[in-house]
């Protein structure tokens, strides 16, 4: 017997935050709600391998201030989110520092790098 739930959503790939009802019931996933394709995609995806953009800073030395913002430059798997602050945490940088410098590359063996969001 297939398990069957439904989830219901917000679509954040853009300002219109369509609300989405994702019905899973097996392998079968149907995706309702959204006005464009990239709402389907972003339906299938929560319900299969959330992933969450990390936006946070790290400590910086020598810097006008003693931390500089930092982000993952793609999606990280939701379930990592808590081991990639762990990574950004331990970084401890050195000025100067240009915005879209990597500063850890490949964390986590996710292909995701942290870089620095601002010059300092
Ligand atoms: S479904 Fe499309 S239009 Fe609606 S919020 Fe998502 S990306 Fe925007």
């Amino acid at each position: 017997m297939e398990c069957c739930y439904e989830k219901k959503l917000v679509c954040v790939s853009c300002p219109m935050g369509c609300r989405l009802t994702v019905t899973v019931c097996g392998d079968n996933i149907n995706v309702s709600g959204n006005t464009c394709k990239r709402g389907e995609v972003y339906g299938k995806n929560e319900v299969t391998d959330p992933r969450r953009m990390i936006c946070s800073t790290a400590r910086i030395k020598g810097g006008v201030h003693p931390v500089v913002p930092v982000k993952t430059d793609k999606p990280i798997p939701e379930k990592l989110k808590f081991k990639c602050m762990d990574v950004i945490n331990s970084l401890d940088l050195k000025s100067p520092v240009v915005a879209g410098d990597v500063v850890a590359a490949n964390i986590l063996d996710t292909d995701v790098n942290i870089v620095v969001t601002r010059n300092m």
